[in-house]
């Protein structure tokens, strides 16, 4: 297997601390995850969507996954994007850009608190219930906005209703395609309160526990390309009772809370999840085409591979600054919602684009699934519709272009 020679922190000059924790995220991709792709991508349990730990512990012994884990916890990487009063290290988009797209150069994810931005706004008890456990990695959480009429206009669209009862709501309504539904412990679930408003102020964001009777989760889930087990799933509420305890945010700002969260994780970090995966598929394929001999030469001798390594490389000098002059800016404070739909855009669009060029670059080799390059391929894919589809990243640029 490929190791990784990725110089993406160099390319970019980035400060010292930054570089340091690069430097480390790189060495235990090289040192630990490396060697155990081979185990890993013949392995059918990496189900696409599995939170870090639970797929680790699916594919390896006991032994190895508690080392995995406690390499992440010792070098402080676990805690990469969690901020200081929860004890992690309170680093920036752009700390985080840099070290998560040295991880994302391999198939296997090292285990890290991958916290929803907007669990933190927890409050009270909310805190010892739902967002400490997340960080710990006891507890995993899946995002419920989606329904089987509204995909890309959930504002518009959405059916679930939360009326109130009580000291508390009742919900009813069905959402659709809410990965790890079946696996989590608790769910953040968007739900009209105010029919009128809908997204300007009637729509609240409610954490509401699988196990709460009403909660139905359709079990198997909904099959995609993506991984051998459905990880997508039809969820329905009927007459599910949520305390106003359990509103995360404000009532009626819940979808304000949705657009924040999709802003970062699936925009944004879009950027270095795409990244790592290009620049090992471009070091793989620079690497394949040095030593692929046909009639006589080298494939890397001629112009037809070179333009794809070219092209591949392109995209990838573009949308490293793209994102990290992105990350920098919503350091700064910017409001980056339409540069972070950007981010999304291009990281899907190109990023589709550079796997299939290596897989040419590979020929038959391209399609074996003993390489991470057809998942790839697919996951990046995928990019281009989960968490909003390529149409409507266009449509919010395009609206902050004609000043809307
Ligand atoms: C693997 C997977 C995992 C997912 N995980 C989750 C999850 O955890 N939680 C969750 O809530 N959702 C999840 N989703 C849902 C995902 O976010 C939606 O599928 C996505 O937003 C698109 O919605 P849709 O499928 O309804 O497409 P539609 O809205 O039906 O769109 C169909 C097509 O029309 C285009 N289109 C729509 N409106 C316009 C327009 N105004 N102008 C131009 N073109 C337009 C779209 O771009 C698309 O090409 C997941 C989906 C998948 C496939």
């Amino acid at each position: 297997m490929h190791t990784p020679d990725t110089d993406a922190a160099t390319s970019y000059s980035l400060p010292a601390e930054i570089q340091e924790f690069c430097d480390v995220a790189r060495r235990i991709v090289r040192e630990e995850l490396v060697p155990l792709e081979p185990k890993w991508l013949s392995s059918p349990n990496h189900a696409y969507g599995m939170r870090e730990l639970p797929a680790i512990r699916a594919v390896f012994d006991a032994e190895t996954a508690n080392r995995i884990e406690k390499v992440a916890r010792d070098t402080g990487l676990f805690y990469l994007m969690v901020p200081e009063e929860y004890g992690g290290p309170g680093l920036g988009m752009l700390a985080q850009v840099a070290i998560l797209e040295q991880l994302y150069t391999t198939p296997i994810m090292l285990p890290i608190a991958n916290v929803p931005n907007i669990l933190y706004e927890c409050q009270g008890d909310q805190v010892e219930r739902y967002l400490k456990p997340v960080i710990e990695g006891t507890k995993v959480t899946a995002f419920a906005q989606t329904e089987p009429n509204a995909g890309s206009d959930p504002g518009g669209m959405m059916q679930t209703r939360a009326v109130r009862k009580g000291n508390g709501w009742v919900l009813n309504g069905t959402k659709m395609w809410i990965s790890n539904a079946n696996e989590c412990d608790f769910l953040m679930v968007q739900a009209v309160t105010d029919a009128e408003k809908r997204q300007r102020g009637g729509i609240t964001m409610f954490l509401v526990d699988r196990q709460n009777p009403g909660l139905r989760v359709e079990v198997p889930g909904i099959r995609t390309w993506l991984s051998t087990e459905a990880k997508q799933h039809v969820v329905h509420f009927d007459d599910v009772f949520v305390p106003d305890e359990d509103v995360l945010g404000e009532v009626g700002k819940g979808f304000t809370l949705g657009q924040r969260w999709l802003t970062i994780h699936d925009r944004l970090l879009r950027g270095p999840y795409a990244l790592g995966k290009m620049q090992r598929a471009l070091d793989m394929s620079v690497e394949w085409a040095k030593q692929r001999v046909t009639f006589g030469k080298p494939i890397s001798e001629r112009q037809a591979i070179q333009w794809r390594l070219v092209d591949m490389y392109i995209d990838i000098q573009a949308l490293r600054s793209m994102t990290y002059e992105m990350a920098a800016r919503a350091d700064a404070g910017e409001d980056v919602r339409s540069e972070a739909a950007l981010v999304k855009l291009c990281s899907s669009e190109w990023g589709t684009r550079c796997l299939d060029h290596a897989i040419q670059v590979h020929g038959a080799m391209g399609e074996s699934l003993d390489l991470p390059l057809t998942l790839w391929y697919r996951v990046l894919r995928h990019t281009q519709i989960g968490g909003g589809t390529s149409e409507i990243q266009r449509m919010l640029i395009a609206r902050k272009l004609l000043g809307k």
